[in-house]
């Protein structure tokens, strides 16, 4: 059987050390699901992969195991069931965050739903790099929320930014360009600008931090000031 593997990961079935197996990624914003798909998870594990599911460092939901010749059965029974799969590459990721102010009692700010707003909007958005969105609840920052291109941590029941955070091999830790906003509204406005200004100013590759040290941290500041 003949395997295209990047045409695969693209449809979210990355290939495993063993050539012959795919492990899907499942596409899910701010790391909370209902159990009915849940259950469908579960059911593709049982029948289709090798009967377990992993999850990943950001949120989603992956099942490996899966043999190429169930490629085809996954992806109808996916398609049937409406669930989509994670896209990688250069393209805005999906968005992370912690429970919040909707279940958390620490919670300064309500993070699910902010989340899953920014992800309908930009998830799968093709840019010139990565981009990676976390929203956590307060100070105890359990997204982690400086790792990220873009973070926003809730502080006494406002918003507070974070820009050019990133993980993996040459790790920093996100800055604040701006005081704490006060409305939900404010933070899409400085969400869609970064959006655009990255969009508009980086090069191949190139992540929000290095964009902002190579065009200046006060040029930045500029164009997110004018936001709110
Ligand atoms: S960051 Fe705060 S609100 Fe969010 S889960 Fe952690 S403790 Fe709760």
């Amino acid at each position: 059987m003949e395997i295209d593997a990047a045409i695969l990961k693209s449809k979210g079935f990355f290939q495993q050390a063993q050539k012959d197996k795919f492990s899907l990624r499942l596409c899910m914003s701010g790391g909370t699901a209902d159990t009915g798909y849940l259950k469908k998870a579960v059911e593709i594990a049982d029948n289709y992969g090798g009967g377990r599911l992993h999850f990943t460092t950001r949120q989603q939901i992956e099942i490996p195991d899966i043999p190429a010749e169930n490629v085809e059965a996954v992806q109808k029974l996916l398609s049937d069931a409406g669930i989509k799969t994670f896209i990688g590459g250069p393209r805005v990721r999906t968005v992370v965050s912690c429970l919040g102010a909707a279940v958390c009692k620490f919670g300064q700010i309500e993070t699910g739903a902010l989340a899953k707003e920014i992800h309908d909007i930009y998830f799968g958005r093709e840019l010139p790099a990565k981009l990676k969105i976390a929203v956590t609840g307060c100070k105890n920052n359990c997204a982690r929320v400086e790792a990220n291109d873009i973070g926003v941590r809730g502080v006494g029941h406002g918003y507070q930014f974070y820009f050019g955070g990133c993980f993996g091999h040459e790790p920093r830790i996100g800055k604040p360009f701006l005081p704490v906003l006060a409305k939900k509204e404010q933070v899409l406005s400085v969400i869609a600008c970064t959006v655009r200004f990255f969009e508009n100013n980086a090069a191949k590759g190139e992540r929000l931090g290095k964009l902002i040290d190579r065009v200046g941290a006060d040029v930045f500041q500029k164009a997110i000031e004018a936001a709110v």
